[in-house]
């Protein structure tokens, strides 16, 4: 069973019922709607389609919306893109309509006030550097560093971050409402840039969701300078379910050099705080044109199965790219190969750790006894699934097999490591529910004659956060 689970962004290259059936029988467990293209309808129509690959295949996957967020944009060009020259002179215009070699006008018309003389502004993902000469009104006046193609609505970002635009926007609104009527599993906020950006979309998730009473979890993308400041960065995932080591963005703001220390502390303060990390962006870049990766990438796949985190993450390589199914075969064998080499150990600060709820103490409890007693899973009856999560976040690579009535729990479970979430209807009675589990896990091949198994359940079952019992036994 491979451990760490995949996300793979939909788009034109995986637009058919046949291709993402492909896709999830490959390995995808996470589906990625990026909003950041493409109309409500379409979203709506992916979805549908990804749930009915879902039944055709009997595997439930998760879907992620992204949405857009503040990405602060230049406006368009006559003749669609220019070429800068290093060392000529390039205007922001916020007044100006449409663009030219000497001039391009702003989707963010707050730019001219973010911005001070000598400031570094990269576009187009940082391929092109302008170095602030003077803000004169409507005018940013730079001096092009490094020149190149630039075309229409290419992203801005300033070095060192500090640009003020709010992390959602009017179109994030809207998107979270239709995320909300597709029933999606998470959402991924844009830009953060602090713990009130995420709490304001957790309000507006909520209200969205007040009628159907689904349940959607947040994923904060940590891709702004100002997230990464330690005590703030906590206090993101504090509010967040999960947080994103957004490396496309964060890369531009931060330098490239410092993301992949950043990418190991995110993983390990996120892992400790109980909430769940995806890492994302160029992870098998060069397979957007190439059927094989380069070695390069192979092994920035495998380091982020080493530091621990709970998902891979897809972008254009399976949206637009000419492979996007033999990218996830290669990302599946990666993760699998890397995880042969995970150091296993219970981590010691588990010792003198206090629990304040009954489940979390058995969840740790079901962890300590499995590990010393050699069993071959953990298995969890489970309503919210926060028994698997507890488990999942320790380097104890026992496979937890979570058993749940409860589709929703289930499809979020898709993205937790080391979590193999599987529909059973609980029995009201703890002593069939345990003999059905067993029975399910033996169907599915998942366990054999001989072998120990340490199981969570919860008395009276059914409830959210009502687990409370840990049973051993041994399979007939
Ligand atoms: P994006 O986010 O692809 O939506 O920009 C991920 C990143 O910045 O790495
Ligand atoms: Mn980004």
């Amino acid at each position: 069973m491979r451990s760490t689970k995949i996300v793979a962004t939909i788009g034109p290259a995986s637009n058919s019922l046949e291709i993402l059936q492909n896709m999830i029988e490959a390995g995808v467990d996470v589906v990625r709607l990026n909003f950041s293209h493409g109309i409500a309808e379409d979203h709506i129509a992916r979805s549908n389609m990804v749930r009915q690959a879902s039944l055709n295949l009997g595997k439930e996957v998760a879907i992620m919306a992204d949405l857009q967020g503040p990405k602060i944009r230049i406006g368009k060009f006559e003749n669609g893109q220019i070429n800068l020259e290093s060392g000529q002179t390039f205007v922001l215009d916020s007044a100006c309509a449409l663009g030219n070699e000497e001039r391009v006008g702003l989707d963010y018309k707050e730019l001219t006030r973010d911005v001070k003389v000598n400031d570094i502004l990269l576009l187009n993902d940082g391929l092109i550097v302008l170095l602030v000469q003077q803000v004169i009104g409507n005018e940013i006046i730079t001096i092009v560093q490094i020149g190149g193609i630039l075309s229409n609505n290419k992203g801005i970002n300033r070095l060192g971050g500090g640009l003020s635009a709010p992390a959602l926007t009017a179109k994030d609104m809207d998107d979270i409402k239709t995320a909300a009527q597709i029933g999606v599993d998470y959402i991924a906020v844009s830009f953060p840039k602090n713990p009130t950006d995420m709490e304001m979309a957790r309000q507006l998730s909520k209200i969205a969701c007040a009628n159907s009473g689904h349940k959607i979890k947040l994923i904060a993308k940590i891709e702004r300078i100002e997230a990464i400041e330690i005590t703030n960065l906590q206090e993101i995932i504090n509010v967040s379910d999960g947080v994103m080591v957004a490396r496309g963005d964060l890369a531009v703001e931060v330098g490239n050099a410092a993301v992949p220390a950043l990418q190991k502390t995110i993983i390990k303060m996120a892992r400790e705080s109980n909430k769940l990390v995806i890492t994302a962006t160029q992870m098998m870049e060069s397979m957007i044109y190439n059927p094989v990766p380069t070695r390069a990438e192979v092994s920035d796949v495998a380091n982020a199965v080493l530091d621990g985190t709970d998902a891979v993450m897809l972008s254009a390589e399976t949206a637009s790219g000419k492979y996007p199914l033999e990218t996830i075969k290669q990302v599946a064998n990666i993760c699998l190969e890397a995880e042969k080499s995970e150091i296993i150990h219970l981590d010691t600060d588990f010792l003198d750790r206090q629990f304040s709820r009954i489940d979390q103490s058995i969840a740790n409890g079901a962890l300590f006894t499995a590990f010393h007693l050699g069993a071959k899973a953990i298995v969890a009856l489970t309503e919210s699934g926060a028994t698997a999560l507890w488990m999942s976040r320790k380097k104890v690579k026992i496979p937890i097999f979570a058993l749940t009535p409860n589709i929703s729990s289930q499809r979020k479970m898709a993205l937790y490591r080391n979590v193999l979430a599987i529909n059973m209807q609980i029995q009201n009675n703890r002593e069939e529910a345990i003999a059905q589990a067993q029975e399910i896990l033996k169907q599915n091949k998942l366990v054999k004659s001989g072998d120990f198994i340490v199981i969570t359940v919860g008395s009276p079952m059914g409830q959210a956060g009502g687990t409370n019992g840990l049973t051993i036994l041994r399979i007939e």
